[in-house]
């Protein structure tokens, strides 16, 4: 018997009824992305299922360890198939239950007849099945409710499909399904998190980030690059714009208050996003800010913030603990990128007091005295774009 294929199981796409087609389309799309470089895979998605053919045992297992991280997959179960006849549907479902440990474990058979004519109905099917397994095997006992070995079977016109591993996966929308955002990536711990939670919901991700060299190192940016490449490793290549940041920033510790010069940053930053993200035909920005975490998460501060622009920022650790958060960064791998000692443009130029509830008039006032556009547009047209991953998977295009 070969368990050379995966059955993959639809997350919540499979709840939305018109856009169900393009939801598919995307996931297949992202599936054959992280499966790239594998070269014995095959991937076929119908309407309410993927099949993934590994030929390859090796790549296999490979295929098995990078599937849990695409989104739009709620988990995974290698399948083996027989012709529909009940000989070799009692053969194969004894094998595919004894891949597991049996001594002591209970089990459950569960019938999908998509096949209508075929001679016994589900329950006959259910009880004949249930009964070889346990008359050849010892050890096990049935259990209906909450079973240890799910033994499914799917009676098809020409074909049987029997499973009985399920391998949980991130769940969440394929990448890409929701459109595409903005991410504000700076070095630190939690916009990497917000990043992965957007992909989760399907948006797709090209992020941008603030450099000020040369109080800003070399160093710095490779982190940032780095987290990039992580997010990348969660749906597609991620876009990295890098923002000469440098000027605008002494222009600010120069001529706005010490009280202020924060909130101006922050608006600074977000004008800059918001012409890159138009540019790129993004539609909301994303940002890592935690309500209360710092001076510039008050809502007074988010306030003032948010003026600069209508485009939607999308702030999905605003509820979140800092304790929560540095969990997700755990489990996605950035937290030990996040947390090397480089400094960050913010660090370096934030004032001893800055002020937790700014006022939007002074702010503005102050500001009033600078011309900033032009700025703002020679930093937008000066970035520097990167694509991660870093190495060039030339034979993508098939894939875009
Ligand atoms: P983080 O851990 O993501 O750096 P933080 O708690 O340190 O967040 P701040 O430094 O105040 O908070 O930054 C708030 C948000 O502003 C960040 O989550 C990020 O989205 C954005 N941001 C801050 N610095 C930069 C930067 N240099 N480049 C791009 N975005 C930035
Ligand atoms: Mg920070």
């Amino acid at each position: 018997m070969k368990w050379n294929e995966l059955l993959v199981r639809y997350g919540e796409l499979s709840l939305k009824g018109k856009n169900r087609n393009v939801f598919i389309r995307r996931l297949r799309k992202n599936v054959k992305s992280a499966l790239h470089g594998l070269e014995t895979v095959d991937v076929q998605a119908e309407r309410d299922r993927m099949f993934v053919r590994v030929e390859d045992p090796v790549e296999m297992a490979e295929a098995m360890e990078r599937l849990p991280k695409v989104f739009g997959i709620h988990s995974f179960s290698p399948v083996v198939k027989c012709e529909p006849t009940m000989d070799a549907i009692y053969e194969t479902a004894l094998q595919a239950v004894q891949m597991n440990e049996t001594e002591g474990k209970t089990f459950k058979v569960e019938i999908r007849r998509t096949d209508k004519e075929f001679p016994y109905i589900s329950n006959e099917l259910q009880q004949m099945i249930g009964a070889h397994v346990l008359r050849n095997t010892s050890g096990l006992t049935v259990n209906v409710r909450k079973p240890d070995i799910l033994l499914h079977v799917d009676i098809r016109r020409d074909v049987a499909v029997l499973t009985s591993k399920v391998y949980p996966c991130s769940g969440g929308m394929p990448v890409g399904s929701n459109g595409k955002s903005l991410l504000m990536l700076s070095g630190g711990i939690d916009s990497p998190v917000a990043g992965y939670m957007m992909m989760k919901r399907g948006v797709q991700i090209e992020a941008i980030h603030f450099e000020s060299p040369p109080f800003t190192s070399e160093l710095a940016m490779k982190k940032v690059m780095d987290l990039a490449e992580k997010l990348s490793a969660f749906g597609t290549t991620v876009k990295l714009h890098v923002i000469p940041f440098t000027e605008i920033q002494q222009k600010i510790a120069h001529k706005i208050p010490d009280g202020e010069s924060m909130t101006s940053t922050r608006r600074l930053m977000m004008q800059i996003a918001d012409r890159v993200r138009e540019e790129v035909g993004a539609l909301g920005i994303v940002s890592g800010e935690s309500l209360g975490q710092v001076a510039s998460q008050t809502l007074e501060s988010l306030t003032a913030i948010n003026e600069v622009t209508s485009t939607p920022v999308l702030r999905p650790l605003i509820a979140m603990d800092k304790l929560e958060i540095i969990q997700i960064a755990q489990k996605i791998d950035t937290y030990e990128l996040s947390i090397q000692p480089y400094e960050d443009c913010c660090t370096i130029f934030t004032p001893a007091k800055p002020k937790t509830k700014p006022k939007l008039k002074r702010v503005k006032h102050f500001e009033g005295f600078v011309d900033f556009g032009p700025m703002i547009e020679e930093a937008v047209q000066n970035r520097r774009i990167y694509t991660l991953p870093r190495v060039e998977k030339d034979d993508f295009s098939d894939l875009l």
